[in-house]
């Protein structure tokens, strides 16, 4: 089945505009919605997103507008001045904005904002929840509606949800200052898929769920309390042929020829953007200042044509970048020009695109010098437009562009000295080292274009969700479970493999303080009193450790994964006969890695050591937990060991010897009518395979596991095995 594809956007692809009380339609600018204006119709999709105007100044023309645009396939979310103030200018742009630009003296941190964030995303998700349901892909897009995929995921639990981020993510060490940190990855982890345009983005957004929320991940895949999210890198691309195709316009032909017979034949040197102070215009005013300073011989030869589009007019940093550069234009033409001649040829507005297109076209040199930018468009549009594969891009590497044009010349924005030189090198670049570059950059651009890239989204976004979808069928619940009870209650002889830290209580950061409560005994021991049942306790820890426990419960127990066992209140037994000699070698490189590691500890057992590391900083814990895994490999093979990755453990015991090789001791006991294993971590997957076809293995968790079910949280399993009390209680009474 195609599902529909509902794109959520701050804006429309369209934008409305009033004169003289007649509203006009014309569309959006940006890459987004020239890239996906084509793409989200085909897929029978719907738009939604503000449409430009408040709602003040549309009074009683709400439907006619609605009207209009459905027949654009868009939806729209009307906006009142106040919000608009409030939610786009105020939390997205004072706070977000900056924020994840890394502008941090330029963030505001207002609870009146967040407070208008919240209730607009919450509004945006109203207006999504009359045109989107659960068999939809829903696509939401950048930092104005962070919120939204959570929102939109309690109210429809099986849609598909992907997210987008257009700017950069930031570092942890900057995404935590902000006060609402948690609750803006909440709201992301409520889609299945959260994409960003580079892989440092992701490392960044990976990092801050992992300190914040204390979700691990592997690969990308993070697993929440009941979901999997994935991270992953979609650079976003160009509508390539747009731009390839313009020079043969006959529009941007004149364009061209106008544009010559004003500059003349100096060399042209191009700068577009907003003008905003994520884009280091200022700066790039200063390296052009410092070119024509240290290069006299290029005066009255080079000008800096600088499209300025007016942006965010009414915020006061804007207001004051804006002086700034006009003032800085000024010094600079008044300084260097002649009469017939100024450096720097001014435009502050937005150009149309045939003049876009011709100074792209005709541009020497572009210079792209961003301070910070998610990806920055302009780069790539600019070498797609080079058919003779003739200019030199001269890139930031604070670009995300900067990850995949690597042929371009990178520079670092804040050294002017720098960019000036690269300047230099630019115009001075043999026409063969050009076209070299070029073609390499171009190829890139044509195969990974807009269409490309969000078709990879949405794939993406679908697998995940059908992989959510299988984990979710395993959720032993409704017919599942009932089947399972019934199973149980039918059984005159049950063996019941449980493990203890994860499974029937959650973890601690110490394990000594993960003393069992009076309820789980009391259910441990009710379910052993069941004359059918047989009830193992398999754990990890100490027999010490659960003889003082569980040693009067009338249950079996297992300890140190698998080396001791106890049956029927007979003595423990070694599994088999075991050295431990070898932890005089292990010992040592443990004992450094917790002098390196705030918060590890070892624990020793009799036939196994463990690095614990629950308590460390979570990245360096990990970090620290892969070296001393590289550092023990070695050691092991000879000592004939094995090492095992638990949550948040490593653990070096004797080979061969695990909980599945333990349990065989009570399967072999059968026949069994029912058999089933519970447990939550990597070492219960020995156990979980060892069991015969027809027993029930559960998973404590999300996760991938070889067990046949999942169940979410110690919680459940504990009235699980309540249920399985009450149903053989209940029989032998009748
Ligand atoms: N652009 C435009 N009108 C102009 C100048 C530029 O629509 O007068 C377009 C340009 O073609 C590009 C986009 O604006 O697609 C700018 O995207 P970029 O990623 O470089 O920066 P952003 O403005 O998104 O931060």
């Amino acid at each position: 089945m195609n599902k529909r594809l509902i794109i959520i956007a701050n804006r429309l692809p369209v934008t409305i505009n009033k004169k003289e009380g007649k509203i006009t339609y014309h569309p959006s600018a940006g890459g987004l919605a020239t890239g996906l204006g084509s793409f989200y119709r085909e897929k029978k999709g719907v738009w939604l997103g503000w449409p430009g105007l408040a709602s003040e100044k549309i009074r009683g023309l709400e439907e006619s507008i609605s009207s209009y645009l459905k027949e654009l396939d868009c939806s729209p979310v009307f906006l009142t001045q106040r919000q608009v103030e409030n939610f786009y200018l105020g939390f997205s742009n004072k706070t977000l904005w900056p924020l994840f630009h890394y502008f941090v003296q330029y963030t505001t941190f207002e609870n009146r904002l967040w407070e208008a964030y919240k209730r607009v995303n919450r509004h945006y998700c109203e207006v999504a929840l009359e045109v989107a349901n659960e068999d939809d892909i829903i696509w939401v897009h950048d930092y104005q509606l962070l919120l939204l995929p959570g929102m939109l995921r309690e109210k429809l639990p099986k849609a598909t949800i992907g997210f987008f981020l257009h700017i950069p993510f930031p570092s942890f060490e900057i995404f935590r200052l902000l006060p609402w940190r948690r609750e803006i990855l909440e709201g992301l982890l409520g889609a299945d898929l959260v994409g960003f345009h580079t892989y440092d983005y992701v490392r960044h957004f990976l990092s801050s769920v992992r300190r914040i929320l204390g979700y691990d991940h592997s690969l990308g895949l993070i697993t929440t309390r009941n979901r999997l999210v994935k991270v992953d890198t979609f650079p976003i691309g160009i509508d390539f042929l747009r731009f390839a195709r313009a020079a043969e316009l006959p529009e941007v032909k004149a364009e061209i020829q106008r544009l010559k017979r004003r500059i003349g034949n100096r060399k042209v040197i191009l700068s577009v953007d907003r003008l905003d102070y994520t884009k280091g215009v200022p700066k790039r005013l200063e390296a052009f200042d410092l070119f024509l300073e240290k290069n006299p011989q290029y005066r009255e030869k080079v000008v800096l044509v600088m499209v300025a589009v007016p942006s965010r007019t009414k915020v006061d940093h804007y207001i004051q970048l804006k002086r700034e550069v006009d003032e800085h234009i000024g010094r600079i033409n008044g300084r260097y020009g002649t009469l017939g001649w100024s450096p720097i040829l001014y435009l502050y507005r937005s150009v149309p695109f045939p003049t876009l297109a011709a100074l792209y076209n005709m541009a020497d040199v572009a210079l792209v010098t961003p301070l910070r930018d998610g990806m920055n468009l302009v780069a790539k549009e600019y070498i797609a437009s080079k058919r003779d594969n003739l200019g030199v891009l001269v890139l930031s590497e604070m670009a995300g562009a900067a990850r995949e044009m690597g042929e371009a010349l990178l520079v670092n924005p804040f050294n002017v000295g720098e960019v000036a030189q690269a300047l230099k090198t630019a115009l001075e670049m043999e026409e063969e080292e050009q076209r070299e570059r070029n073609i390499r950059l171009k190829e890139r651009l044509q195969r990974y274009n807009v269409r490309r890239w969000a078709g990879e989204f949405i794939e993406k976004v679908e697998s995940i969700r059908g992989l959510q979808e299988e984990m979710e069928e395993k959720c032993l619940r409704g017919i599942l479970l009932r089947r399972f009870l019934e199973e149980y209650s039918q059984a005159k002889r049950a063996l019941i493999l449980l493990d203890y830290d994860g499974t029937l209580t959650s973890f601690t950061d110490r394990p000594e303080k993960a003393r069992p409560d009076n309820e789980v005994k009391e259910v441990l021991k009710s379910l052993a009193s069941i004359p059918t049942n047989r009830v193992v306790l398999i754990s990890g820890r100490k027999k010490e450790n659960l003889e003082q426990w569980f040693g009067n419960l009338g249950i079996d127990l297992v300890a140190e994964h698998g080396v001791w066992l106890k049956e029927n209140q007979d003595p423990w037994e070694l599994i088999e006969p075991l050295k431990q000699d070898w932890k005089e070698a292990i010992r040592p490189i443990m004992e450094v890695h917790v002098d390196r590691t705030p918060g590890a500890f070892i624990e020793e057992k009799e036939f196994s050591l463990v690095w614990h590391y629950r308590k460390s900083d979570p990245e360096m814990g990990s970090i620290r937990a892969r070296e001393l895994k590289d550092a023990l490999l070695n050691i092991t093979e000879n000592f004939n060991l094995t090492i095992l990755e638990g949550s948040k453990v490593i653990e070096v015991k004797p080979a061969n010897i695990n909980k599945g090789m333990a349990a065989m001791r009570w399967v072999s006991q059968g026949p069994w009518d029912f058999v089933v294993a519970i447990g939550d971590d990597w070492t219960d997957e020995d156990l979980f395979e060892a069991l015969p076809q027809e027993a029930y293995s559960i998973k404590v968790g999300f996760g991938l596991s070889k067990a046949k079910f999942n169940m979410d949280s110690p919680q459940r399993v504990r009235g699980l095995l309540k249920e399985m009390i009450k149903i053989k209680t209940a029989e032998s009474e009748e």
